[in-house]
């Protein structure tokens, strides 16, 4: 009786070994084909050579266009979606002075964050405050005074994502707290890992009934000096002068690109970035990767001729820096047409070494994914995290899909996210595309096992 039990185990564990080793075969495959053309290193030095995409410029809408002409020359089915967006522009001039005894010293790398208001055409100039405690705002007399928010992000915290999000604060709030203890303006330390003169800008808010005044961030060198000057002349000065501006809304579009399923085409698995930009830099880790990531994870599985039972799609979101009115159309549009998407992806950790990913669905969904690690391990990817996936995806909500981020390796991401060292040359051919064989290994085991919520 014994006999035939071995023989069928046997004959199973045969089978598992022999999927596992054109599983991995495959996989090889898509890494071989990645490496050797680096296409998506190629379209994104493409897409930095037209300059930055700030949401709302015309910029942004034409690169668009252009990366829609590609795509269709690869033959995707593509389609624009109209987007109403905001549009700001940082101005001719934004400089900085510290200010001794009414004569202007050293000039401070400054930048508006994005959505300020301008000082008056002559400039601001007031005394300074300096904050490094968000708590102990109410014991400062901020009254006419330029707030200096001073906040390090904490470099103990491995993940710089987490110090990140400790620090934003200081940015996203900054002016309203500031604003409604009096003072004229803010300037906050650049949210930056690192010590440089570039400063880093980055959405901040206003709130209705407290005054706006103009928003800046100093480079975290000149943050420090500041900090060291003020200590020394409590009666030192800075002056402040920025022409942003706002205007009207206008029109912009995402971009969705198609590649149909053989089984389920109406099941979506859908992979993206966010196409626009900040306008200091080219936006080429954020998120110009990310974009290049989901165009060319499509590319592969074309070039490979990979099979897909459910309809791959790329979209480029429009505007994730000053509030995701891309994604946000495209979630409502989703529910509209009641859209079946099983699997969304998104890229927006910058084009570094890939090291993971992050999983949001529920916990036999992740248990599921976690399971693929042994086909990662090979190619440096090991973090298989629960929860956290994209600021997009998350619009479309996980309650019916499993929503996954890549994770790149963070350690350098905001010495240059949102300054002007977010350009080409800060990324490496071979780590971008990495990224975008990881996320086509990824889509190509969960289609194929169908690790995805009521998609049977
Ligand atoms: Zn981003």
């Amino acid at each position: 009786m014994k006999k035939p039990l071995i023989l069928c185990f046997a004959l199973l564990s045969w089978a598992g070994q022999a999927q596992m080793d054109s599983t991995n075969e495959t996989i090889r495959s898509i890494y071989n084909l990645a490496l050797s053309e680096q296409q998506g290193y190629k379209w994104l030095a493409e897409l930095c050579s037209m300059g930055p995409r700030l949401s709302g410029s015309d910029q942004a809408t034409a690169s668009l266009l252009h990366f829609r002409k590609i795509i269709d020359s690869l033959g995707f089915e593509t389609s624009l979606q109209p987007v109403t967006v905001p549009k700001w522009e940082r101005g001719p001039q934004e400089r900085a002075w510290m200010i001794s005894q009414g004569i202007k010293s050293e000039e401070l790398a400054v930048c508006a964050l994005g959505g300020s208001v301008a000082t008056p055409d002559a400039g601001l100039e007031g005394e300074l405050v300096e904050i490094t405690n968000f708590n102990k705002l109410d014991s400062l007399d901020l009254k006419g005074k330029i707030a200096f928010y001073n906040i390090p992000m904490d470099p103990t915290f491995i993940s710089t994502g987490y110090a990140y999000g400790n620090a934003v604060k200081q940015r996203w709030a900054g002016a309203i707290e500031a604003s409604k203890r009096g003072a004229a303006a803010v300037v906050i330390r650049s949210l930056s890992s690192s010590v440089n003169k570039y400063p880093h800008t980055g959405s901040m808010s206003y709130e209705d009934g407290v005054t706006k005044i103009p928003a800046a961030a100093l480079s975290t060198y000149h943050a420090e000096l500041l900090s060291r000057e003020l200590a020394k002349n409590p009666a030192l000065k800075l002056k402040l002068n920025m022409a942003c501006q706002w205007y009207d809304s206008v029109e912009s579009y995402n971009l969705i690109a198609d590649l149909k399923g053989s089984e389920k085409p109406e099941q979506l698995i859908l992979v993206s970035g966010h196409f626009d930009s900040w306008d200091l830099g080219t936006g080429a880790h954020d998120d110009g990767a990310g974009s290049m990531h989901a165009l060319e994870s499509l590319y592969l599985y074309q070039k490979l001729g990979l099979a897909h039972k459910r309809t791959l799609r790329l979209v480029f979101y429009m505007n994730e820096e000053f509030g995701l009115s891309g994604a946000k159309a495209y979630a409502r549009m989703s529910k509209e047409k009641g859209l079946k998407h099983v699997i969304a992806i998104e890229s927006d950790g910058g084009g570094f070494s890939p090291r993971g990913f992050s999983i949001q669905s529920t916990p036999e969904m992740v248990a599921d994914v976690k399971n693929y690690r042994d086909y990662f391990e090979p190619y440096g990817i090991y973090q298989f995290a629960s929860g956290g996936s994209g600021a997009d995806i998350s619009q479309l909500g996980s309650d019916d899909k499993v929503l996954i981020g890549l994770r790149p390796d963070g350690h350098r991401y905001f010495e240059v996210h949102h300054s002007a060292l977010d350009n080409i040359n800060s990324v490496n051919a071979r780590e971008l595309t990495m990224g975008s064989a990881a996320l086509t290994a990824l889509m190509y085991l969960l289609d194929r096992d169908d690790i995805c919520l009521n998609c049977n």
